[in-house]
């Protein structure tokens, strides 16, 4: 029966610490902060919930099962590497991307000057439209451990259509 769905949602959420001495990357994009987040990867947080949400939506399980972080070769790895390995897994169970809403929630530094070059960044990974990439922040309100700076976390939702026959 649900071969012949023709779409499909997926979410994605991820969480990594705030660490001093690691660069802060969001969404692919490098941003100017004391602090970064810490995770065996480059920890893009952003990325990763991306990327479970385009695994849910497929039904292919999730970032830790296709990439352990136990496994040395992940040591540092790319997210932006990690993400184009995912689309093409979805590609080849026969799914493409209609587009992605996520939320990156950060206590600081202020998103919004960020916001566009990580829709744009978002938008160039996943090899669709701008306008079919949303991107909203929120703070943590200065309680719980994102309002405490001490992780940041984000939200992921995609729908994925599934490829007409050649
Ligand atoms: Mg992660």
């Amino acid at each position: 029966m649900s071969e012949s769905l023709a779409y499909r949602v997926g979410l994605g959420h991820d969480t990594h610490r705030l660490v001093a001495g690691r660069p802060l990357l969001l969404g692919g994009v490098r941003i100017e902060h004391p602090t970064g987040l810490d995770g065996h990867s480059d920890a893009d947080v952003l990325l990763h919930a991306v990327t479970d949400a385009l695994l849910g939506a497929a039904g292919l399980g999730d970032i830790g099962e296709l990439f352990p972080d136990t496994d040395p070769q992940y040591q540092g790895a790319d997210s932006a590497r990690l993400l184009d390995e995912t689309l093409a897994r979805v590609r080849q169970v026969g799914w493409q991307l209609v587009n992605l809403d996520c939320t990156i929630h950060a206590q600081r530094p202020k998103l919004s000057t960020y916001k566009p070059a990580i829709k744009q960044r978002l938008s160039e990974l996943l090899q669709i439209p701008a306008d079919a990439v949303n991107v909203k922040a929120k703070t943590g309100e200065r309680v719980g451990p994102v309002g405490r700076e001490e992780a940041m976390c984000a939200d992921a939702v995609v729908l994925i259509q599934r490829i007409a026959d050649q």
